[in-house]
């Protein structure tokens, strides 16, 4: 018999594993079990609408999910529609993949005032995310401060500095839309702790912030250090001196017609959300870098901003009764095996840290994992696990229904952008129904 394998998510480390498992020389029926009808995780919920490209990865995962070895159940939660011991009853073994959701809080007093919102959140209405659609954040303000120096402040920064022209051909929700085009943000204001040497941004996306129609970036050439301080690898070195280099670029960019202004503020730490109910500043401290890490210098300022964006990283959430370790948020793991015939990869393992690619070593060693730890496999799998969701009623959507629910969304497109994607999951389902 083969190895029956349940994957529960089905972002980019659950097809990784899936992908590296039936390569591998196990013998094994894998079936990705997905909350959502919609797969790919953060590829179709976290990445930029803007950013269409990165998401053609999602071509592979698709001709793994048609291998005859792979199944797919969408709309089913773990947790809500079938437990952890019913699965691992159900399976050989049981790889858990289902991220880091979680906004790591911010952690100072003001945080939850109306207008501070985590970019987890955020970051998921802007995409049509099922659970953020409700968020309707309320973008009327003129100055908005996003907390930390990582790709997806930049992200977030650079949807609210982009014009409705240059989104025009992305796949962002209309709802999202409409509010950015009637937002009237004048100034941005990207916050670090530490400098611009140890922001962890890729280039790319940086220099993406000088190309934009409407939005001039502003640094303060006192801020970026002449050179890259020792302690890092001659990659990392490389990489933080292209990132200074574009800095130092932005100070010759003419504002033209810009109307917008992006401030890189680094070494600044913030201590306190100013304002009433609703946000209308922030108090910082200046810092000092010692070893690498922020230290504060004991003198503070006040920005004016009546928006708020925390991005200062992700935590997995607890998933059935695993224990989850609160400082580093991630599942409790030691190299991926979390109890015997339970694994765990991606960002549930490692934490919120890498790009799509990075979860692919995960899956290769869940496999080998895998093919250590088994002979012959011993449980029914997917047969069985179709059994009990049809007896509880549970709607799930096999791969072929998401490949229907994909085709109305591309067929729905406007002109030049990729798809119209729905966004509640019964509008998704209602796809299948009229089918
Ligand atoms: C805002 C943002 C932008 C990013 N942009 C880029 C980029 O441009 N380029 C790049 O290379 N990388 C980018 N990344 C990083 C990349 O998205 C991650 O490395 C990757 O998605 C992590 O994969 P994962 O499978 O571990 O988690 P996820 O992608 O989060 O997938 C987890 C899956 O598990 C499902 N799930 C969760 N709980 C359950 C449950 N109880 N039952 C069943 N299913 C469940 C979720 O619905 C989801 O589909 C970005 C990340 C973020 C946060």
């Amino acid at each position: 018999m083969p190895v029956t394998i349940a994957i529960v998510g089905a972002g980019p480390s659950g097809f990784y594993a899936a992908e590296a498992l039936v390569k591998s020389a196990v013998d094994c029926r894998v079936d990705i079990v997905e909350r959502l009808p919609a797969p790919y995780g953060l590829i179709r919920y976290g990445v930029a609408p803007d950013h269409e490209k990165t998401k053609g990865v999602t071509r592979a995962f698709e001709r793994t999910a048609r291998n005859e070895a792979v199944g797919y159940y969408g709309n089913v939660e773990l947790g809500r529609d079938v437990s952890l011991d019913e699965l691992r009853g159900l399976y050989d073994a049981v790889v858990i993949a289902t991220g880091a959701p979680l906004d790591r809080p911010l952690g100072i007093p003001g945080a939850e005032k109306i207008g501070v919102h985590g970019a987890a959140a955020f970051v998921g209405w802007y995409n049509g995310h099922p659970d953020f659609r409700d968020l309707e954040p309320d973008l009327n303000a003129d100055s908005v401060a996003v907390i930390g120096n990582g790709n997806v402040a930049l992200d977030v920064a650079r949807i609210l500095a982009k014009t409705p022209e240059e989104l025009a051909t992305s796949d962002l929700p209309d709802y999202a839309a409409e509010a950015l085009r009637r937002a009237p943000i004048a100034e941005l204001h990207l916050l670090g702790r530490r400098g611009p040497v140890e922001a962890k941004w890729t280039n790319v996306e940086l220099r993406e912030m000088g190309r934009l129609a409407d939005c001039l970036p502003e640094v303060d050439p006192a801020q970026l250090p002449e050179t890259v301080s020792d302690g890092f690898s001659e990659r990392d070195r490389r990489l933080r001196e292209k990132n200074l280099a574009t800095l130092r670029g932005f100070l010759d960019l003419a504002a033209g017609a810009r109307r917008k202004r992006l401030h890189f503020t680094f070494y600044a730490k913030p201590l306190e959300v100013l304002g009433g109910p609703r946000v209308e500043g922030l108090r910082l401290e200046r810092t000092r870098l010692e070893a690498g890490r922020a230290v504060g210098t004991g003198e503070t300022f006040d920005l004016s901003c009546g928006l708020v964006f925390s991005s200062i990283g992700y935590r997995a959430e607890p998933i059935g009764g695993l224990p989850c370790d609160a400082a580093s948020g991630i599942l409790t793991n030691r190299d991926g095996r979390v109890a015997e015939g339970l694994y765990v990869v991606g960002w549930a393992k490692r934490g919120p840290i890498g790009v799509i690619a990075s979860n692919k070593p995960d899956g290769a060693k869940v496999a080998r994992q895998i093919a250590k730890d088994f002979g012959p496999g011993r449980k029914p799998g997917g047969p069985a696990l179709e059994a009990l969701l049809d007896e509880r009623g549970v709607r799930w959507i096999g791969f072929a229904d998401w490949k229907a629910i994909e085709a109305a969304e591309i067929a729905a497109a406007p002109p030049g952008a990729p798809r119209k994607k729905l966004i509640g999951i019964d509008d998704m389902l209602a796809v299948l129904a009229s089918a």
